[in-house]
């Protein structure tokens, strides 16, 4: 089905697919909870890193059963495309996640057991991509499979070993560590899928969903602690207000003050060591008017607010031919020749 339904980019024209894109994009239809706006900090970054990549993620391939249109349907299957070293985080968060509730049900964790799962986890989602089958239910199409010809985003021979050093990382982290410390029932909460809340007072559109996942929130009755476990740089300049997102949804979740919410980052391709997000967490003003600024930005794009509607024309591909490198929209762009 991937490849079949990948194939037509092979037979149309890039003025082709962008036709087919804007006439689902353009559509008139009243937004349901899966295409409404909202926000969040990677549909930030994505906006800023790159306007196309923004619109064919969040625009392109929505309701792609209605569409009934093969190139929606591919730029669906591009959407899905994971870079195997962000798999490689994915399968340490869901080991960490493991941990972390065996810890919140009272089981005990043994490193082997942790490390074959960790293992077993890596090499089925590899498995999947390679016969564009789903893992555990999910879809895993990597950059590597799709884009043969690449260089893989990390030395694959590397990567399994990379898998169990993560894990190691992770069981001797100070995150961890202070999670054990603390009683089970402190950990509230344990990557919470599809976790939002609702900012009010925003220009334009009044509410505005953000979307808000931690890794880890604990909560010893005084204060909120949320790791956030990081396999790859911890000085991104996004990691900041993610931690400002984090502490206003916290905020606003368990109605504790600013003060009494701490964000820490797991450095788990370093020591494991417990950083402080760079710059600090945000104030909640900060953080709002971040927000609201970035959501306006986002918004002055579209063609209908309310509608949610797009045109391709608004949303340019990057300059910047690097950042195409690793991107699995390429096909959709014409960029991976
Ligand atoms: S291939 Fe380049 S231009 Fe196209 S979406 Fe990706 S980053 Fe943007």
């Amino acid at each position: 089905m991937r490849a079949d339904n990948l194939e037509i980019l092979d037979r149309i024209t890039l003025a082709e697919l962008e036709k087919a894109l804007d006439a689902n994009t353009r559509e008139k239809v009243e937004p349901d909870r899966w295409t409404a706006f909202s926000w969040s900090v990677s549909r930030h970054k994505m906006f800023e890193d790159c306007k196309r990549r923004y619109y064919l993620n969040y625009y392109g391939a929505r309701r792609v059963r209605e569409a009934k249109s093969p190139a929606i349907s591919a730029v669906w299957w591009l959407k899905q495309v994971t870079l195997l070293r962000t798999w490689i985080g994915t399968v340490i968060h869901h080991v960490a996640g493991l941990a972390v509730q065996a810890h919140r049900d009272e089981k005990q964790v043994n490193e082997k057991g942790l490390i074959d799962e960790a293992t077993r986890y890596y090499r089925e989602g590899l498995l999947a991509s390679e016969r564009a089958a789903k893992h555990e239910g999910q879809w895993v199409v990597l950059f590597e499979h799709l884009y043969p010809g690449e260089r893989f985003s990390v030395d694959r021979d590397a990567a399994e070993a990379l898998v169990v050093d993560l894990t190691r990382t992770f069981l001797e982290s100070d995150g961890y560590g202070f999670i054990k410390s603390l009683p089970p029932q402190a950990v509230r909460e344990v990557d919470p899928p599809f976790q939002s809340f609702e900012m009010i007072d925003v220009p334009v559109v009044g509410k505005l969903r953000i979307f808000a996942i931690p890794d880890v929130l604990l909560h010893d009755g005084k204060a909120i602690y949320i790791i956030d476990w990081k396999t790859g740089d911890p000085a991104s300049e996004n990691i900041h207000w993610q931690a400002g997102v984090y502490r206003l949804y916290a905020h606003e979740a368990y109605k504790l003050p600013a003060e009494s919410i701490h964000v820490a980052i797991a450095a788990l391709e370093d020591t494991g060591e417990s950083v402080d997000p760079p710059g600090g967490v945000p104030s909640l003003e900060d953080t709002r008017a971040f927000i609201g600024t970035s959501a306006q930005a986002m918004l002055d794009r579209l063609e209908d607010v309310a509608l949610n509607t797009a045109a391709i024309a608004s949303f340019p591909m990057t300059d910047d031919l690097e950042m195409c490198q690793q991107c699995g929209f390429k096909r959709a762009c014409w960029r991976h020749e």
